[in-house]
């Protein structure tokens, strides 16, 4: 694959690692979120990473396709669709042995369909995307008599932010378990972010972006090491001069005469285009200022400070070069985004390869 110029280097010891660290922390088993093609990280490396660890209960998708692909990988353990059932992905679950994750009255009428009456059961304590409402049990209670209640769930939306409401969302979803009067398998509320708070009634959490390496807060108290190595190379070096505009719509003007590199990776690989005159990237283990705006393949950077840079050279945008690094909170934080978005948005073009 030494013909690929864009890499992303999946570094399965360190995710396994996170995973560990998390489960060590917490004492409670792990589903591990793999949507969005596990957070950009390529679902295939990360699941099978992942699945023959004991911690591993299972895994989280967002939509029964990603769970028919984690079937076609050879993944055996639990699935669990977060999105709900559609009537058309009926099929999908039956074949596959999809377990959806119910927040609505019409995903429980397609689920009578399901071959194995297995499910799960999301309730809305604050989020106000999936899930029933307390007051919604009695009319619940009468119509899942034929299911096999497998696991009752809600979400943290601000874990990260605002800990008055996510204990209060807490204290909300013991009530509705007890009112609920069931004793599911699995009592799951606990993102990345929400495993720093009490929560002993539950006994799983789903796990994101911890495991991919990005800490959810910044005094999060759980080691995590960095997953993915984003890299590219340079194409070409060259002189500018004084008074240069560099890029479309020249936003930069050289204000000294510079030597610039050209780097083979632009917003169609997933560098942001807000990073255009704000973000950097590593060469050689030194920071680079991005020049101009972001270009759909290539992105213009300064190496005017480099005593050597030459065509062919490594460059990274995520990652680390010598005593320097980007996580992908910098450029999230530089483009007025999380780091969520960054990392999936690491687009096709660049190849996932596994490191161990
Ligand atoms: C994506 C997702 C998670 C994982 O969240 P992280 O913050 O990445 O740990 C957990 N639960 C639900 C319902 C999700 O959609």
């Amino acid at each position: 694959m030494d013909f690929i110029r864009s890499v992303a280097l999946v570094n399965t010891e360190n995710l396994k690692k996170n995973v560990e660290n998390v489960y060590k922390f917490s004492n409670k088993k792990i589903f591990a979120v793999v949507k969005a093609d596990a957070y950009g990280h390529d679902a295939e490396i990360v699941s099978k990473a992942l699945s023959s660890l004991d911690f591993i209960e299972g895994f989280c998708v967002a939509t029964a396709y990603e769970g028919y692909l984690l079937r076609n990988f050879g993944i055996e353990k639990s699935i669990i669709v977060l999105g709900g059932i559609l009537k058309q992905e009926l099929e999908l679950f039956n074949q596959c042995s999809l377990i959806p994750v119910i927040s609505d009255f019409f995903h429980l009428e397609v689920a009578e369909n399901l071959k194995f009456k297995k499910i799960h059961i999301k309730f809305d304590t604050g989020m106000r995307r999936l899930g029933f409402y307390g007051s919604d049990i009695e009319k619940l209670k009468e119509k899942i008599k034929g299911f096999e209640i497998e696991g009752i769930l809600s979400h943290l939306p601000s874990a990260d932010t605002d800990p008055e409401y996510t204990k209060n969302q807490i204290e909300d979803f013991k009530r509705i378990l007890k009112k609920i009067d069931i004793n599911p398998k699995y009592i799951h509320i606990q993102n990345s972010a929400g495993v720093v708070y009490d929560c002993p009634f539950c006994n799983t959490i789903r796990l994101g972006i911890a495991m991919y390496g990005e800490k959810p807060t910044q005094n999060y108290p759980i080691d995590l090491y960095p997953v993915m190595t984003v890299l590219s190379k340079v194409i070409s070096v060259k002189n500018i001069k004084k008074g240069d505009k560099i890029s479309y719509c020249g936003t930069f003007t050289a204000d000294r005469d510079m030597k610039v590199a050209v780097v083979s990776f632009g917003y169609a690989d997933g560098l942001p285009r807000a990073l255009s005159n704000k973000g950097y990237v590593l060469i050689n283990g030194k920071y680079c200022k991005i020049l101009g705006n972001v270009t759909m393949d290539m992105t213009i950077v300064d190496v005017s400070d480099l005593d050597v840079v030459n065509v062919g050279d490594d460059v990274v945008i995520v990652g680390k070069s010598k005593d320097k690094e980007i996580k992908f909170s910098d450029i999230a934080n530089l483009s007025g985004t999380i780091a969520y978005e960054i990392m999936c948005g690491i687009s096709k073009r660049v190849v996932r390869e596994e490191v161990k």
